[in-house]
């Protein structure tokens, strides 16, 4: 385990992170419970430790670069659209214990095992893991327009994760959607999609993931919340796949 400690460390540190002692020891038993959980359901693909401290927690993390800073003191709420198995939302609220956490998946099991690290990793009522689709919540007056932050990775494309994602967010906050490397043609098939929304392109952040001396590249899209969401979105659970906004 120390061994593993000092590498995550050592990763981080290229990515420009610093971990406190317990933080890392919180991402070592969120490890351990992926793992396990994992044996027995399919959780992620992903099942060598390297590769969970690289491509799922600093990944993760870098979600963070896409705050514009003047906001980031101002966040309160971040929803995380489509967590799976906890990611991006549960290494942010590692690393940020300030923020209020709403982790929202389709999958019964991921929910559960989301429940679970929760506990295991005392956020008791700061983390609030919920069951359902984001085309529901999204129209539910308890969540909608009551974030500070909608981030998602590797649900939809970009016009799709707009409509489940944007009704979420306060206007003057921001949605980030983590993505590979290509997006200059998502970005364009989506611009009409956020526009009617309410969002705004604000940036394109590309960033590189280090893996055994090896790069990956990333891209961030950070979209600001400039106008409220018509009622008429998100519209009902599978329209919005079959026909995107165009
Ligand atoms: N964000 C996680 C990650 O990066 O590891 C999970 C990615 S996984 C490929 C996509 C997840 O989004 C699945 O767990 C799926 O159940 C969930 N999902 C897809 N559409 C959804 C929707 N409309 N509402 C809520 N969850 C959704």
């Amino acid at each position: 385990m120390d061994g593993l400690a000092t590498l995550f460390q050592r990763r981080a540190n290229q990515a420009g992170l610093e971990l406190a002692g317990d933080q890392i020891e919180k991402f070592l038993l969120f490890l351990q419970a992926l793992k396990e959980w994992n044996r027995k359901f399919n959780l992620t693909a992903i099942n060598d430790e390297e590769e969970i401290l690289v491509k799922h927690f600093i990944d993760s993390l870098s979600c963070f670069l896409g705050v514009p800073s003047k906001n980031y003191q101002r966040i309160r709420k971040i929803i995380d659209v489509g967590s799976g198995a906890g990611f991006p939302g549960i290494p942010l609220k590692i690393y940020q214990p300030r923020f209020g956490l709403t982790l929202l998946e389709a999958t019964r099991k991921k929910v559960e095992f989301m429940g679970y690290v929760s506990r295991k990793l005392g956020f008791k009522s700061s983390v609030e893991v919920i069951h359902g689709r984001a085309e529901e919540y999204g129209r539910n007056g308890d969540y909608r327009e009551k974030y500070d932050l909608a981030v998602s990775r590797a649900v939809s494309d970009l016009a799709v994760l707009a409509e489940y994602c944007l009704p979420f967010v306060k206007i003057g906050g921001t949605f980030i959607s983590q993505k590979g490397r290509q997006v200059t043609g998502e970005i364009q098939k989506a611009a009409k999609a956020i526009e009617i929304l309410g969002g705004r392109v604000n940036k394109v952040i590309p960033y590189k993931l280090i893996l055994r001396e090896r790069e990956l590249e990333r891209t961030l899209v950070v979209v600001d919340k400039v106008e409220r969401t018509p009622d008429d979105y998100p519209r009902r659970p599978g329209v919005v796949v079959k026909r995107p906004i165009s």
